[in-house]
């Protein structure tokens, strides 16, 4: 494997997936849904296909997602952007992240990251040859310590790559947050690179979009993706939305590392943004029921358990139960109980940090829930 990867092992959500099967464990790792994405979205994608869109897409996306995204953007934010200039299709958010990385970062820049963060940051920064400065949001509430997110800005400092609401740990960054990472852009003229792949998944409060703030818009490339609204991760359907200057280098990196995404994917993604209001509001009351049950079914059990405003993700202390560090808890949860947790050392550039935390999913039916939370409850 070459250098730049040596670092990097099997992913944890693909090592952890396969655990679960292998020991018929009930997987509340890997955030994946074990229910179906709405017929609506899979009956377009059938006629797509029956409609003949099966070539190849335009490289940037198909007209019709492009103003799809767009318009749910104005929705959204409020912010008014270009489909053709300023909307860049990609194989899900994932491929947004590496097109925006590979396309916006020299090698030898600097980009700062939150831990925990989302594993593939880390091995596309590398990729890209880029330096990681890590600020560490700490239990229980994982707000941004602003103090050390200003000492770790330098001028060599590129962009920030931030998640919000946040996987693993469910946080929502604030307003006041926001405007404090966007002053500190603004000032040292710094790019934000935004995965907000679970806007729609909030519980207390609204997601805010950083490129909704004064000033930013010029230098936000935002990212999203279909997979986790609509229930469909299989799909890898994504997107950047960033000004022409920046959706450039985007466009220039997505094309010959993917060139074009899933044609009649695309036609069925327009279809899912369109959605009614409906939609959006009867998905956060499913997912506001699923995370009541696991939520308390995880206090009931003996674990401490953090907020989660945002995302299908709750993160708990796992240290009243005696075991070493997270690994060692999941190895134990999954031969011993038969549940899948995905240990949070991962997310980290230094693994100690995460050792008492691991993440539960509750992406999964109210049965599945239940019945983890009795093994649990039972067995540890
Ligand atoms: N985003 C999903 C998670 O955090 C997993 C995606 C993947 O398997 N790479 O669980």
């Amino acid at each position: 494997v070459a250098k730049r990867l040596e670092k990097f092992k099997t992913t944890i959500f693909t090592q952890m997936s396969s655990l679960a099967i292998k020991h018929g464990a009930i997987n509340l790792g890997q955030g994946f849904p074990n229910f179906d994405g709405p017929d609506f979205v899979k009956e377009a994608a059938i006629q797509a296909i029956r409609d003949g869109k099966n070539q190849y897409a335009r490289g940037y996306g198909v007209p019709d997602l492009n103003s799809a995204v767009a318009e749910r953007f104005k929705k959204d934010t409020g912010l008014v952007v270009d489909p053709e200039k300023e909307v860049t299709v990609t194989s899900g958010c994932t491929e947004a992240i590496a097109a925006t990385i590979l396309g916006l970062v020299n090698p030898g820049d600097e980009v700062v990251l939150f831990a925990p963060f989302y594993d593939s940051y880390e091995a596309t920064l590398s990729m890209a040859g880029a330096k990681i400065k890590c600020v560490t949001l700490q239990p229980p509430d994982f707000s941004i310590p602003i103090d050390e997110l200003k000492s770790v800005v330098s001028k060599n400092t590129r962009a920030i790559l931030m998640n919000t609401p946040h996987n693993p740990t469910g946080k929502m960054f604030t307003r006041e947050e926001l405007n404090a990472i966007a002053s500190l852009c603004i000032e040292n003229d710094i790019l934000v690179f935004s995965d907000e792949v679970y806007d729609k998944l909030t519980f207390e409060m609204d997601h805010i979009s950083i490129a909704s703030l004064p000033r930013m818009y010029e230098r936000t490339v935002t990212m999203n993706s279909l997979g986790k609204t609509f229930s469909l991760t299989g799909w890898k359907i994504g997107w950047a939305i960033a000004p022409p200057h920046l959706t450039w280098g985007v466009r220039q990196a997505h094309s010959f590392l993917t060139f074009a995404t899933s044609t009649p994917m695309q036609f069925a993604a327009a279809t899912a943004l369109r959605a009614p209001d409906s939609y959006y509001e009867e998905l956060q009351r499913d997912y506001t029921a699923k995370k009541n049950i696991l939520v308390e079914g995880l206090n009931s059990v003996g674990f401490t358990v953090f907020p989660s405003s945002g995302t299908y993700f709750v993160v708990v202390d796992h240290t009243p139960f005696g075991l070493e560090n997270d690994i060692a808890f999941c190895e134990y949860l999954i031969k011993e109980v038969g549940v899948v947790a995905i240990p949070t050392s991962v997310f980290y550039l230094n693994p100690e940090e995460g050792k008492n935390l691991v993440r539960f999913t509750f992406c999964k039916d109210e049965e599945t829930l239940k019945s983890a939370v009795e093994r649990m409850k039972e067995k540890l």
